[in-house]
């Protein structure tokens, strides 16, 4: 099965996401780590992105393709990718999107939530939202965990501006396919994630029922 999730920053993708790669055998993949994992590539094309260099949609779907190619999974599921309609047309020229998770959290949620987020200074991982706040190291390296210095009001506060343009035109576009499903993600972590799992059970029965007699076509699945 493969997934698109969207949601602004802070609105819990990377928790949902991790989850269900555990759960149903999926891999997630966010923009973030596919270009960090990529790094020879990104050199040879001259690019460095800690100078704030810019990847291009095409580059981006060559380090994907490639991804997937090497790592084999049961599905996958889709983060930060695609950003633009354009971007969803080109994947599905090779990638079947079975269901879309829209994460949806209010202004204020966001802002609350990344104010108080941490990350790890040593290996970039976020701390886990449902970690209790007294946890002050990184749960997979040890190293100190530090607010990051782009989270902060005036830079939240434009992030979710350009996440919305972003998404809208995306919403609409998975709305007439039938494929999105809106997320109350406002709510504590594990709430967020039960309401997950019920809208992945529905989706996965459906796919077993419509799959019989239907023909089988090579796609990533
Ligand atoms: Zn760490």
């Amino acid at each position: 099965m493969n997934i698109v999730l969207l949601g602004s920053p802070g609105s819990g993708k990377s928790f949902v996401g991790g989850k269900l790669e555990n759960e149903y055998g999926l891999m997630h993949i966010s923009t973030g780590n596919l270009l960090r994992k990529n790094d020879t590539l990104l050199k040879a094309h001259n690019i460095d992105l800690s100078n704030g260099d810019l990847v291009s949609d095409e580059l981006v779907f060559t380090l994907l393709k490639e991804h997937i190619k090497n790592n084999p999974a049961n599905g996958y599921i889709l983060d930060g990718i695609p950003r633009t309609i354009e971007q969803a047309i080109d994947l599905e020229k090779f990638f079947d999107v079975d269901t879309v998770l829209f994460l949806n959290v209010t202004d204020n949620t966001v802002i609350s939530r990344l104010m108080n987020r941490y990350v790890c200074k040593d290996c970039g991982k976020l701390k886990p939202a449902d970690e209790p706040a007294e946890i002050k190291v990184c749960n997979l390296c040890g190293g100190e965990l530090v607010k990051r210095t782009d989270d902060n009001y005036d830079i939240i506060k434009h992030r979710i501006e350009v996440f919305k343009n972003h998404n809208e035109p995306l919403k609409q576009y998975y709305t007439v396919q039938h494929k999105l499903n809106t997320v109350n993600a406002n709510l504590k972590p594990d709430t967020v994630y039960k309401k997950v799992q019920k809208i992945i059970g529905a989706v996965k029965s459906n796919d077993n029922k419509n799959r019989k007699g239907r023909p089988v076509h090579e796609v990533c699945r």
